[in-house]
């Protein structure tokens, strides 16, 4: 079993505090989601795990089975077993995007022990079966000229092949239409057991009916305001954020106020 712990995170973009205070702790067989209000500061804690440039930790710990992960440079976090999946994936020219997951899974084992050529395609080609993608576009170059549901999809085949150990999928959700969300569901699901655990991102309920978290926590204002199970997400679903914000007494404006 894996734990990856975030500890009393402080985070600033530009001499602004996003995060005031984060406190996570998620093994591995388990699915958290992150849910909350845009602009709130979810997205700023999965680029802080991931270690992007911008994001600074001014305060706090982030421990992946003990070891120090803001002490790790972001290739060596990915290569330790974490994984992002962006809420708006970059297009690379140049590079394909099977040789893209390829180098990631290598990058991940040890130098006598590469994927062979053979093991990789089998692997590739049993994943996008079950993800409804079609061969060609693993021969494409990453992400360019994907349709955004088409780059949501490629993530969770991204996530399938490089078997990360922690997962964190910021809005995967996000632009899908119901077919599409069933595939990435069916994806994210496929993952989960021993060796895995993900933080799914979230504004809305509706991935939520198709991957069972077994926690939820409710993000405002730069902090985890409430933990629990997967009733509250259908609570958020009915009330929206605004009764867990008059609940708790919360000083915040919402959009649909
Ligand atoms: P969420 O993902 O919950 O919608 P974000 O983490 O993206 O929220 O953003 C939290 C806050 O940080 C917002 O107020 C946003 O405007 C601000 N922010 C995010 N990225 C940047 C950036 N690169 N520069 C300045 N402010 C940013
Ligand atoms: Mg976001």
């Amino acid at each position: 079993m894996s734990v990856l712990e975030v500890k009393n995170l402080h985070v600033s973009i530009e001499e602004k505090e996003i995060l005031k205070g984060v406190n996570l702790v998620m093994n591995t067989n388990e699915i958290h989601a992150i849910m909350g209000p845009n602009g709130t500061g979810k997205s700023t804690l999965s680029a802080a795990i991931m270690g992007h440039p911008s994001y600074i930790v001014t305060e706090g710990e982030i421990l992946l089975d003990g070891q120090n992960v803001l002490e790790m440079a972001v290739d060596e976090r990915a290569r330790a077993g974490l994984f992002l999946a962006v809420q708006y994936p970059s297009e690379i020219a140049g590079i394909t995007n099977a040789e893209f997951m390829r180098a990631a899974i290598n990058a991940r084992r040890p130098e006598d022990d590469k994927i062979s050529v053979m093991k990789f395609i089998q692997k590739l080609d049993e994943k996008m079966a079950v993800l409804d993608m079609p061969e060609e576009m693993a021969e494409r170059y990453l992400n360019e000229g994907f349709s955004g549901g088409e780059k949501k999809r490629n993530e969770i085949l991204q996530l399938m092949m490089i078997e990360p150990t922690f997962a964190i999928l910021d809005e995967i959700d996000s632009g899908l239409d119901i077919d599409a969300l069933k595939v990435v569901s069916k994806g994210v699901n496929a993952m989960r057991g021993e060796n895995f655990g993900a933080l799914i991102i979230t504004h809305y309920q509706r991935l939520l009916n198709y991957v069972t978290p077994d926690v939820v926590h409710v993000m405002m204002n730069g902090i985890i305001v409430k933990t629990g199970g997967p009733e509250l997400a259908k609570r958020l679903e009915a009330e929206g954020y605004k009764g867990i914000r008059d609940e708790l007494g919360l000083d915040i404006v919402l959009e649909d106020d």
